[in-house]
């Protein structure tokens, strides 16, 4: 953080305070991508790898030099044991930002495809991490389980049938799409979210990050999502933003995501405020924070030094974030009711 971030007014430490103790829930956070230096050193020295261990928050040429990294961090997870450690982590990382509820984005097929894991050892994991994540750090975790794009059939095939059998990870309440959009439109993977709604689970795909507003769309009218992640391009065109706003589908916006990732120029130009501004719901989230250097905190901060959001915008967006979450209702009510009544000390 620069001279840049600090507010004119002097309100910088209030802020923070407000925002450190306040009740959060994350809605777009990649299990994969949550991993931060420290765990990615510990992976490759418990591997013995050679591997360059990428620091955090450096800008990426674009996006496929993201995707590069990322994969280059999946090489790093070699078996269970080492899922469990990176959900461990994740969840404290979680914990710190006092962060009660995250759904958690996992790609499945990358770690399935070459039998580096068994789907059995996948879904115990996942499942001991959550346990984990309740116990030690009072974080309550659910899945979301995504194809990703880019690599086409077989991923998209495999994730559709995973989440179909009985290997499917427990306390997994959605279908996402992840991965490089551009040519690889969402409507092309209406068959498999339609799969999974049969299923009873919600419909959560990136679109309109890195591809245009059009891409957006896709995901309304052809994947009936039920959050976009991303979406910031819907800007391109008012009547898909009126469209978000008529059907009342939330972004997931991860604005410092989209300025390393040169989706926004900087946090000043990040559109954030437009979309609010225009009536859209969004929800704050980090995207990959091992790789962006940031966390939900520091996240809430920037949006109000650089998006305009007081403390009470952001006490109104938990609670919008809790209302559009996949929690049960009892669990929503309590969980509203804790950040509504929750006081800066
Ligand atoms: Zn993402």
């Amino acid at each position: 953080m620069n001279d840049r971030d600090r507010s004119p007014t002097g309100d910088r430490p209030e802020v923070e305070a407000f925002v450190a103790g306040l009740p959060k829930v994350e809605l777009h956070l990649h299990l994969e991508g949550s991993m931060r230096l420290h765990t990615r050193r510990a992976l490759a020295e418990r591997h013995r790898t050679g591997l360059a261990v990428r620091p955090e928050g450096v800008p990426f040429h674009d996006f496929d030099g993201f995707i590069d990294a990322f994969i280059e961090g999946l090489s790093l997870l070699r078996d269970a044991t080492d899922l469990v450690t990176i959900i461990a982590d994740m969840a404290a990382d979680l914990a710190a930002n006092t962060v009660r509820y995250a759904e958690v984005t996992t790609t499945a097929w990358l770690h399935l495809h070459d039998g580096k894991m068994t789907p059995e050892a996948y879904r115990e994991a996942l499942a001991e991490g959550r346990a984990l994540a309740r116990r030690e750090h009072g974080v309550e975790l659910a899945w979301v389980i995504d194809i990703p794009r880019g690599f086409e059939t077989p991923a998209e095939t495999f994730t559709a049938a995973f989440l179909e059998s009985p290997n499917c990870p427990e306390a997994t309440v959605a279908i996402g799409l992840g991965g490089p959009e551009i040519g690889y439109p969402a409507g092309n993977y209406a068959a498999s979210f339609a799969r999974a709604a049969a299923l009873g689970l919600k419909r959560v795909p990136h679109g309109g990050e890195t591809a245009g507003s059009t891409y957006v769309t896709d995901c309304l009218e052809r994947l009936h999502a039920d959050r976009i992640g991303h979406g910031v391009m819907a800007l391109q065109d008012p009547l898909v933003v009126a469209e978000l706003v008529r059907r009342q589908v939330p972004l997931e916006v991860c604005p410092t995501s989209n300025v390393l990732l040169k989706v926004a120029t900087d946090l000043d130009n990040h559109p954030l405020a437009e979309l609010r501004q225009a009536g859209v719901r969004v929800t704050l989230a980090t995207d990959d924070p091992g790789y962006f250097d940031v966390d939900l905190n520091r996240e809430l901060v920037l949006a109000h030094h650089h998006g305009g959001m007081s403390t009470e915008d952001l006490r109104a967006m938990e609670l919008d974030s809790v209302a559009v979450s996949f929690l049960d209702p009892g669990a929503k009510a309590r969980l509203s009711a804790e950040i509504s009544a929750y006081q800066q000390v």
